[in-house]
């Protein structure tokens, strides 16, 4: 049935609304449902399965792969173990070219910093790029509530983030916005901002996306972008892209903002060729991407472009925590994406499940460790722990073990159920003393019996929620040893 463009606008606004109060706790629900969606599978699979086929030619068989990794796994390694000074070689080499620096300890400071700056320039459009930080303290929703009276209009330039945008929802992957999204459904958000009604054609659905978004690109009058990578040495700004808006967002507005999280500084110039071929082919499966942008401050003397005005936002927002802890490894992420589309949890699920902006492997990690076990309590059982996802890591992040952790972190923090409590210390009890190990077995047997069919337990209490999806043996009819005596 045709859906009016009001209409279509009301389910834009319900979605809008929905997601910007979706919370991190109630994965097991929303997995649920996102599992018994084929239309969501077909397009995840499109997009990982393309994905993983060119990361595997790029880097799963390439000679150098071994060495690459190692090399940014030590780099980072050595990063974070000096990143106070790291971080303040780049500040001062960002202000001896004439950029501003700030130091943002959470959300609120990025807000406040952005929003205060937007007013003094008498700012009307923010152009962005696409940058995972600033979905992480939501900015786009946070300045049009505490700078309602600027009436600002923020706009996402990435063609996956602008669709998402529109559609009121949150990207479902670190590099595929979309990738939830069929071509019917980018068609249907797209002609509910179009004069007219658009043909599902991907030609003509693009033509139409960069008509409007020049529009938005010549008359921005900030552009904000994250940074893939902050040389400390050079202060540069290394941002990865293949559509080009990065390029325009940091040149076309006077004043360019980039929103980095701390962990995202490297050491030398020469260490971007380790890091960006890495992700670049961990990433898309491509040998490099279209746009790599090298951004060193504002304008200088005599240059044709950039910014006249240059801030960077070194934000915190937690990540300082967990320097010198087990989990520390975490911060080595380079948001390729790669965990995500080998994960047999995230293939199934997808990306909004999670409810937080960082989803699959990483996201279960990283959510818990920034924002409390509380919240994201389920995220770290998210996990098959097949260990795919380490496997993939360019860097070398070894998430299945630090999924494990966070679970023993729950635990010793009192947060497992009293049943599964109960049950693992009488596993416990059972397996360190052989009188109860043989009375356990008897009992099992005999309690086995209503729920043993074909070989298998089906339905037992306290079990269900396993057995619906996987095999459990019953226990044998004799022991081992019971046979052994009987000489059999
Ligand atoms: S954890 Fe590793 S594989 Fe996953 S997004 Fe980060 S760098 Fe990529």
């Amino acid at each position: 049935m045709e859906t009016s463009k009001p209409a279509r606008r009301r389910d834009t606004e319900d979605r809008r609304r929905e997601g910007l109060e979706s919370k991190v706790e109630g994965f097991n629900e929303r997995g649920r449902k996102a599992v018994r969606d084929r239309k969501l599978h077909d397009s995840i699979s499109l997009f990982t399965n393309k994905t993983l086929t060119g990361r595997n030619a790029q880097l799963g068989a390439h000679p150098d792969a071994p060495e690459l990794r190692e090399r940014a796994y030590r780099t980072k390694q050595e990063t974070m173990a000096n990143l106070d000074y790291y971080l303040s070689q780049m500040a001062d080499a960002i202000e001896e070219r004439g950029g501003n620096v700030f130091f943002a300890d959470d959300g609120e400071d990025v807000v406040r910093y952005v929003g205060d700056l937007a007013r003094r320039c008498g700012a009307k459009i923010l152009a962005k790029s696409k940058s995972m930080a600033t979905e992480e303290i939501e900015l786009n929703h946070r300045l049009e509530e505490d700078y309602a009276d600027l009436g600002l209009e923020i706009v996402e330039t990435d063609l996956g983030e602008w669709i998402a945008q529109l559609a009121g929802e949150t990207p479902s992957h670190i590099v595929g916005p979309i990738l939830h999204m069929n071509k019917e459904r980018i068609t249907e958000i797209l002609s509910g901002v179009s004069d007219e009604d658009l043909p599902p054609d991907v030609e003509s659905l693009a033509a139409f996306a960069r008509k409007r978004l020049r529009e938005k690109f010549l008359n921005a009058d900030i552009g904000i972008t994250g940074a893939n990578f902050g040389v400390a040495e050079t202060g540069t700004i290394c941002t990865v892209t293949n559509e080009g808006n990065a390029r325009l967002v940091t040149s076309v507005p006077p004043v360019h903002v980039v929103v980095m999280g701390i962990e995202k500084v490297i050491p030398k110039f020469e260490d971007l060729s380790t890091f960006v071929q890495l992700l670049s082919r961990s990433g898309t499966g491509q040998k490099i991407t279209v746009y790599t942008n090298f951004i060193t401050g504002p304008r200088g003397e005599g240059e044709l472009d950039g910014a006249e005005e240059f801030h960077l936002i070194l934000m915190d927002n937690g990540r300082s925590k967990l320097l010198g802890t087990e989990y520390e490894e975490a911060l080595y992420c380079i948001r390729c994406g790669s965990c995500l589309n080998v994960c047999p949890v995230y293939r199934q699920t997808g990306g909004h499940a999670y409810g937080s902006t960082y989803s699959g492997p990483i996201g279960a990690v990283i959510t818990p460790l920034l924002k409390g076990d509380k919240e994201a309590k389920d995220l770290p059982y998210a996990s098959s722990l097949c260990g795919a996802c380490t496997e993939t890591c360019p860097v070398g992040i070894p998430l299945h073990d630090l999924l494990l952790k966070l679970r023993n972190r729950q635990v010793e923090e009192g947060m497992a159920g009293r049943a599964e409590s109960l049950m693992f210390k009488g596993f416990e009890r059972t397996m360190k003393s052989p009188v109860a190990y043989k009375a356990g077995a008897k009992v099992g047997r005999l309690m086995q019996k209503p729920f043993a069919k074909d070989g298998s337990i089906e339905g037992a209490p306290g079990i269900r929620g396993w057995t619906d999806f996987r095999e459990l043996a019953p226990l044998a009819e004799k022991s081992f040893r019971e046979l052994w005596k009987e000489g059999i």
